[in-house]
């Protein structure tokens, strides 16, 4: 039997890490500011100077070492308007970052003392933060779709269900392959087919079931291989949408599981989370570290 897998020690980052790294709301505000300007040091919009700033007393500005200016490192993050500690906000970022198929409000709420509802509103705007706008690169991508919500009952279930169009790059010995999830209107062919052009590279081999709606791929420059799932043949060689159905598997143990019910509305959100999370899976828990990153390459 092969070992169970623990997490390799330089990506180990645990909660005395944590603690050590951000042991208060200054050191979380330092953080910030070193994330968008490194060493506090940026040209003054004032007397346009390049010049470190200082942190002003305990408020959350910093002032031009030159004349005097004040910028403010939490302006346009999501941390701006809220009146909950930058410690509590980062150790969220932290429970969400360290769990392997998330956190669901109610334990953030547990975890850190805040009521339900700033706990659902801290959750929901970091998970605002994980959508990522990307490409697929790989040349070997499995298409498929899943349905959410819902239940199988009566003639037309799958009116009644969300449809979400799945696309991952199979990994190689270079990277990791990465997975794109986006709820779709239907799984008809022009959809399909703008989905695909969309997100996967021409030339590329697409892996798709024999569902009708990817008929026709093989005319938009792929080369398009399809399982026979009909005939009770799922693998053959390596014709097989095995990696997307793995995919499928853990966002349903995790929406069923750690969040329950997810409504249609919300739905994309849940999914970019996941897709964050799978592309981002050779990092162990300093998943913390790349949830992060996003504050202030987010801050508009
Ligand atoms: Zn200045």
């Amino acid at each position: 039997m092969k070992p169970k897998q623990s997490i390799p020690k330089e990506l180990r980052y645990t909660v005395a890490d944590f603690n050590r790294e951000f042991p208060n709301d200054d050191a979380c505000l330092e953080c910030i500011k070193e994330q968008r300007w490194p060493n506090g040091v940026t040209q003054c919009v004032k007397c346009g100077v390049e010049r470190k700033h200082h942190r002003v007393g305990n408020r959350t500005a910093y002032a031009c070492q030159s004349c005097g200016n004040h910028i403010y490192p939490l302006a346009g993050t999501v941390f701006e308007k809220s009146t909950t500690s930058l410690k509590t906000w980062f150790y969220a970022m932290y429970l969400m970052g360290s769990t392997r198929c998330g956190i669901s409000a109610k334990q953030i709420q547990r975890e850190t003392g805040v009521t339900y509802k700033t706990a659902w509103r801290m959750f929901r705007q970091i998970r605002s933060l994980l959508a990522e706008g990307l490409q697929l690169e790989g040349s070997t991508v499995e298409m498929d779709e899943m349905f959410h919500g819902g239940t199988r009952r009566g003639h037309y279930w799958r009116e009644r269900m969300t449809p979400v169009v799945g696309m991952v790059e199979r990994s190689d010995k270079q990277r990791i392959g990465r997975v794109v999830a986006r709820v779709a209107p239907d799984i008809k062919k022009q959809t399909l087919r703008r989905f695909a052009k969309e997100y996967i590279l021409p030339k590329s081999v697409v892996f798709t079931d024999e569902h009708v709606g990817y008929d026709g791929l093989e005319n938009q420059g792929y080369t398009h291989k399809r399982i026979r799932h009909t005939a009770k043949v799922y693998v053959t060689g390596d014709i097989h949408t095995n990696t997307i159905e793995g995919f499928w598997s853990t966002v349903k143990r995790g929406i069923g599981g750690v969040y329950h019910n997810v409504s249609a509305k919300y739905l994309q959100t849940y999914l970019d989370e996941y897709c964050f999370r799978y592309n981002r899976r050779d990092k162990g828990n300093l998943l913390f570290k790349a949830i992060l990153e996003q504050v202030s390459q987010r801050a508009s």
